[in-house]
């Protein structure tokens, strides 16, 4: 089976498992795990922040991100499809009290003069406070979208002027950094809190990360312990996460170069396909995707008549041309 389904199937490799098993380990609730302090030291220096904070899921992560930024009874606006919106089951309503309200964008992307019309400045007591616009970089159920740094300093310019943060869900930033060679500080430039994710494209098993001011950071470890990731001897899923930062981010470019491949196979643009994510129209998804399972593919359904193909690390160029011929096929 070759299966596209999400790039967060990837197993641990061998060398991986073994940066892990050797991992130096301690109590990271009481801040003395090194191992998960080097991680967030690296990454809050990559993003080019003060800080950041190691959560198991990067929902966890989106969701005390907003958190940093929006308080009970204000609003984050965001795309349609925004896996903040659609994927997190509720959590941004159901456990911080806040509202959302969207925009649509055919890639997922941005368009100031809608964002001007939607935005709510404070009022007094008439209208729900918009306090911060989030913002999907790679653009998950759009397509592996990557939005443009100049949208995003556009975007920062638009949000400095209202008075409002801004949120980068960067489950995917790697993949735009290597799509594009935008440096992933000038991603860190136009986002007060970003989440990031190193169990997507680069293949370790567990984690994300939030990053931002060492301020915000503070206040997150005590609701992340709060909401019960409060993790111990964590250090041995941080090693992951820093051997995948070593070694598994410039090998998304290929990738990149498979997901080409197979949307050449199905007839789609690959001049659209930005990144590792296909998505793909069809006339009925579930039939599809049983077809192409039977054929040796595994795809996502991820709308009556749309079904999404991620290439990722256990997928190698033989595999790609496999499911190439499998969907050229079908
Ligand atoms: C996968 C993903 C997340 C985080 O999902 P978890 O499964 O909770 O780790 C966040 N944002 C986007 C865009 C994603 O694709």
């Amino acid at each position: 089976m070759i299966d596209l389904r999400s790039d967060t199937l990837t197993r641990p490799t061998e060398a991986m498992r073994a940066a892990m098993a050797s991992a130096e380990v301690g109590d990271d609730v009481y801040g003395e795990d090194p191992t998960v302090r080097a991680l967030e030291e690296r990454v809050a220096e990559l993003f080019g922040h003060e800080a950041a904070l190691f959560t198991p899921t990067g929902s966890m992560a989106n969701v005390l991100a907003v958190a940093a930024l929006v308080v009970p009874g204000q609003e984050v606006l965001c795309e349609a499809r925004a896996h903040i919106a659609r994927a997190e089951l509720g959590a941004h309503g159901a456990v911080s009290g806040l509202t959302m309200r969207t925009w649509s964008h055919p890639r997922g992307g941005l368009d100031l003069a809608v964002l001007e019309e939607l935005f709510a400045p404070d009022l007094g007591p008439f209208f729900v406070r918009t306090a911060a616009i989030s913002v999907e970089n790679t653009h998950n159920f759009a397509g592996g979208t990557v939005l443009g740094l100049a949208d995003l300093q556009a975007l920062r310019a638009f949000a400095d002027d209202r008075g409002a943060a801004v949120h980068l869900d960067g489950a995917r930033i790697w993949n735009a950094h290597v799509a594009t060679g935008t440096p992933l500080a000038s991603y860190g430039a136009v986002a007060d809190v970003l989440a990031v994710c190193l169990s997507k494209g680069l293949g370790a098993p567990v984690g994300s990360l939030l990053v931002g001011s060492a301020e915000q950071m503070d206040e997150a470890r005590v609701r992340r312990k709060r909401l019960g990731g409060g993790m111990r001897q964590v250090g041995v899923l941080a090693a992951a996460g820093l051997h995948a930062l070593e070694h598994h981010v410039a090998r998304l470019a290929e990738d990149h170069e498979h997901a080409r491949l197979l949307a050449e196979a199905c007839g789609v643009d690959p001049a659209t396909v930005d990144t590792n994510i296909v998505v793909h129209d069809v006339d009925d998804a579930v039939t599809f995707v049983k077809a192409a399972a039977d054929a040796g593919v595994l795809l996502s359904a991820v709308g009556p008549r749309t079904v999404r193909m991620v290439t990722h690390l256990d997928v190698d160029r033989a595999a790609a041309q496999r499911a190439a011929t499998v969907l050229a096929a079908l």
